[in-house]
């Protein structure tokens, strides 16, 4: 959506705060011997205590409140009592939700317990992707010139971008136009104005890129089996550059 007047911009703010506060109830609770199930049970409690859905339940009949990947799985992880966290492991809590009719979405990669140099590095490289992109994501800047600092930034330091997977308008539904590769495509010649609202969410390996989609139909996981770690805000496009909407 494009925001159009203070209030719209007021209720984005709402729930794109409370996004960020579920992401920061979950992640005080993980640890080894939690079950991404669990996880998933906190962040219903947390949520319809606040009067807010879940985006992926109401836009896609989804098995979860949250998304929630271990490890090799990228994204869409759907949650478990059975896949039982273990220290050493990267897990993504993936939040989108929508609260009095407006949507906010937002994605971090956090460790369980204390994690290895290669993953704490994958984890690090992946906020300075999005970081990049943020900072491209200026009035007047095309979504290209967002896809190519994210992609960039994820070179220098030695991975690669899910270029499959990308980002998305959002607002008044959970998935709207336009499309928000992480990575310069062809297609992204977009203008960025003042109001858009848009998720940017680099996904990145140290691995190949290619995909596969799990038995349960949802989870989309690295094909080679290696870890990967996504970080996403909804940002709106302001005057004076981007205003992230889902942080505290
Ligand atoms: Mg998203």
């Amino acid at each position: 959506m494009s925001v159009d007047t203070p209030e719209q911009l007021e209720a984005l703010r709402r729930v794109g705060r409370l996004v960020f506060e579920t992401i920061a109830h979950l992640r005080g609770a993980v640890a080894p011997g939690m079950s991404t199930g669990a996880l998933d049970r906190m962040a219903a409690e947390f949520l319809t205590a606040r009067g807010a859905r879940s985006g992926p339940i109401l836009t896609y009949a989804y098995p979860g409140w949250t998304c929630i990947s271990v490890e090799e799985q990228v994204v869409h992880g759907v949650p478990s009592e059975r896949r039982v966290l273990r220290r050493g492991e990267l897990v993504t809590l993936d939040v989108a939700i929508e609260l009095d009719g407006y949507h906010a979405d937002a994605a971090t990669t956090v460790p369980v317990g204390t994690v290895d140099r290669s993953r704490s590095d994958l984890v690090s490289a992946t906020r300075s992707s999005l970081g990049a992109g943020m900072r491209a994501a200026q009035p007047g800047a095309t979504l290209r010139d967002v896809g190519a600092a994210v992609e960039r930034a994820a070179r220098t330091r030695g991975y690669r971008v899910f270029r499959e997977l990308t980002g998305h308008g959002i607002g008044r539904a959970m998935h709207e136009p336009p499309t928000v590769f992480s990575w310069p495509a062809p297609e992204a010649d977009v203008a960025l104005s003042p109001g858009m609202v848009l998720t940017i969410e680099p996904m990145l390996t140290a691995g190949r890129t290619r995909l596969i989609a799990e038995r349960d139909g949802w989870t989309m996981s690295a094909r080679d089996g290696l870890p990967s770690a996504h970080e996403e805000h909804t940002i709106m496009i302001a005057e004076g550059g981007p205003e992230i909407l889902t942080q505290g």
